[in-house]
């Protein structure tokens, strides 16, 4: 059975390498950026929404190749406070990438709402784009609520605030297996892998 390439639009290896797993019993061989000589290629990420930007980032990378390919952007949506920090979770606090100053942001912006009020949930969007430059958007989400401290050493970005319904635990402490199971990407991967799987008569 010949494999069909798809191109993940991230220079984040452990992404490509979750989703090759949630993939792999598909006849795709799912490969990054980086693997097709792509990897100086940056998109800005200024869209209000995840799948502005994940759409942006899709159609760049299909504006240059012929293989299906996949973009993915992430958040997370304070309740309290009307969505934020959003599709500006990665730059809350103004630097991007800077987990810590993001995290006190959060907590400083919470500091006097009780835990009751203090729902949230991460949310995931991507988009595929197939060789026919067909668009398909899946979406994935994880409830829960935002802790009063910043608890657990696992994960990144606002794992050690974010505890999933459910549970009693932050990401941080209950870790990659848990996390894998019910996390937004997660789903939004179970989702993708229906609408592969269908698109390729599976
Ligand atoms: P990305 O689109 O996956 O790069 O996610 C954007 C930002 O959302 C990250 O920089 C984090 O701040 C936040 N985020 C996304 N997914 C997660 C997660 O699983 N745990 C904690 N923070 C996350």
């Amino acid at each position: 059975m010949s494999h069909r390439k798809l191109i993940v639009s991230t220079g984040n290896e452990h992404k490509v390498e979750e989703i090759r797993k949630i993939l792999k019993d598909l006849p795709i061989e799912v490969l990054s950026k980086k693997d097709i000589g792509l990897n100086n290629m940056t998109v800005i990420e200024d869209g209000d929404s995840l799948e502005e930007n994940s759409l942006k980032k899709a159609q760049a990378l299909a504006d240059k190749v012929d293989y299906m390919v996949l973009a993915d952007d992430s958040g997370l949506f304070v309740d309290i406070l009307n969505g934020e920090p959003g599709a500006f979770s990665s730059r809350y606090a103004g630097e991007e990438g800077n987990d810590k100053k993001n995290n006190i942001k959060l907590l400083q912006r919470l500091e006097n709402t009780p835990l009751e009020k203090r729902s949230a949930k991460f949310m995931t969007v991507m988009v595929l784009i197939t060789e026919d430059k067909e668009t398909i958007i899946v979406s994935g989400e994880c409830k829960g609520i935002i802790g009063r401290e910043s608890i657990g050493y696992n994960g990144f970005g606002y794992d050690p605030l974010f505890i999933p319904e459910g549970y009693n635990n932050t990401f941080a402490e209950l870790g990659e297996d848990v996390k894998n199971r019910i996390s937004h990407r997660a789903k939004a991967l179970e989702n993708l892998r229906d609408k592969i799987s269908k698109l390729l008569g599976e």
